[in-house]
């Protein structure tokens, strides 16, 4: 079986790839285990030395990098660049901290000696998204090799070209053949994957519905497990707010990635009193953004990833359109080739409408009005999502209190929007998921946390 990678801006085919045999599947397993042997007696400063030599080659080709997205999935390549620029650092990140984060933590307990230590589990299978073709790789890869274990990668089937180029990273910076292994594969070869018993947890980055799927696999078979799931992440507009800023800071967020990002902003929950001139400076600034040539360094929304993508989010704006929600900027498919989505504004959006409830996954912005401050927080947290969540406010005090206690999600920010970054952990509650990665709580889900007890 084969898979072909089509640039979205021009629908042409750039390569076909050939997956593995189901034959071929247990092999590949095999021989990263077997990786796992000695990589796994390998110290903590070894790898950090192998680690930072793949940040060095990611920084050296960054251009490359980001052209090889661009193709696949359209991303423009400034923000390609800047994505490859983020997993240097996270590999920088721990190969500098994974020593202190691991160190074995002494406990008194009335024996001669107990300690809790910090042992690798094994092979680590990773199911990644399209969306961030390399961020979303190293950052699971990065902790998870610096703590012993090995990776096995399934990529998203339109990102081949980008699963390869992760491999041949991790093998010029000299890890041992194996350390880090991509298999093109298919979802049915997942569950075979999952079901080996050299396979010893499973982490996906995706939609919630591949999410289900993966953690049904996961439990069936007794895998340690992490989702990291999608979401509609609110953000909420008080009447207090500074609106310049709200509005720049809620454009940018929305519109991250051609709008193809988990914890981009998605529902805009604005209080009564500001929602005309929110909306109206929204709109503005939306408009502001140049679509075009992923390839162009002007352009700040590239085509949308697929075309089966961007056909499945135009429904969705039709379907909230067709329950009284108002379209006040784009929301039509643009002549031409290319898989392109304007930036789109939806207002009145209630509950009942797609907009109001599912993930909008591209550049279609849902503004939402409420009554009340307390009605926004209600409005927010009435969605199956949990993932990221932004206030407005120049009560900072009172910002802080509703990121930290009123909003369920797994990372909140006051008068800025969600980003991840290696020191700070990222996940979700809720259908966004469960488990973190990034920072000492990331590398520390795919570990035994091992207790030992010495008695005399
Ligand atoms: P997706 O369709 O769920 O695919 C993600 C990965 O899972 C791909 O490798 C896909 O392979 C695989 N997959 C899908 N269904 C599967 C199944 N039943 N069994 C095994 N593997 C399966 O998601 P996507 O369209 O690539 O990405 C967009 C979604 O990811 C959005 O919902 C977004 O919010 C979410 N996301 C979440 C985060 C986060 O950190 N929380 C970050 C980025 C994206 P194929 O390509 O071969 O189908």
């Amino acid at each position: 079986m084969t898979i072909q990678s089509i640039n979205p801006a021009t629908g042409e085919s750039i390569k076909e790839y050939t997956l593995l045999e189901n034959r071929e599947l247990r092999p590949a397993i095999k021989a990263t285990h077997k990786a796992y042997h000695s990589w796994r007696k390998t110290t903590i400063a070894q790898r950090a030395t192998l680690m930072r030599e793949a940040a060095r080659i990611l920084k050296t080709e960054t251009h490359d990098y980001a052209r090889l997205m661009a193709e696949e999935m359209g991303k423009p390549v400034k923000g390609g660049r800047a994505e490859v620029e983020k997993c240097a650092l996270v590999c920088d990140y721990y190969a500098e901290h994974a020593e202190e984060f691991l160190r074995r933590e002494p406990v008194a307990n009335g024996n001669t000696k107990s300690f809790v230590t910090f042992e690798p589990m094994g092979a680590v299978l990773a199911v990644m998204p399209w969306n961030f073709p390399l961020w979303q790789v190293f950052r699971f890869a990065a902790p998870a090799l610096m703590a012993g274990n090995v990776g096995l990668l399934k990529h998203a089937s339109n990102v081949p070209g980008c699963a390869l180029a992760i491999e041949d990273v991790f093998r010029q910076a000299g890890f041992p053949e194996g350390a880090f292994r991509t298999l093109l594969i298919n979802n049915k070869q997942v569950a075979a994957a999952i079901r080996n018993p050299l396979v010893t947890a499973v982490t996906l980055t995706g939609s919630t519905g591949a999410g289900r799927s993966i953690g049904q696999l996961a439990g069936k078979y007794l895998k340690k497990s992490v989702l990291e799931l999608g979401g509609s992440d609110p953000y909420l507009i008080l009447e207090d707010a500074d609106l310049e800023l709200a509005v720049e800071k809620c454009v940018t967020s929305r519109l991250i990635n051609s709008g193809q990002s988990c914890i981009a902003a998605k529902r805009f929950i604005v209080v009564e009193s500001r929602k005309e001139e929110f909306e109206q400076r929204f709109v503005e600034r939306m408009k502001q953004a140049k679509m075009g040539d992923p390839m162009s360094e002007e352009t700040v929304v590239g085509p949308q990833a697929r075309p089966d993508l961007r056909d499945e989010l135009h429904e969705q704006v039709q379907a909230s359109i067709a329950k009284g929600a108002r379209c006040v900027l784009g929301g039509e498919i643009p002549e031409g080739r290319g898989a392109y989505y304007p930036p789109t504004v939806l207002t009145d959006v209630k509950k009942g409408m797609v907009a109001y409830h599912d993930e909008l996954f591209g550049p279609v912005a849902s503004i939402i009005p409420v009554k009340t401050e307390k009605e926004a927080v209600k409005v927010a947290n009435d969605s199956v999502f949990g993932l990221g969540a932004a206030v407005f406010t120049r009560d900072l005090k009172k910002g802080e209190w509703i990121a930290a206690h009123e909003l369920q999600a797994g990372c909140c920010a006051v008068n800025d929007f969600v980003k991840s970054d290696p020191r700070l952990p990222f996940g979700g509650i809720k259908e966004s998921g469960y488990g973190r990665e990034l920072s000492y709580h990331g590398i520390k889900e795919f570990v035994n946390i091992k207790t030992v007890v010495v008695g005399q």
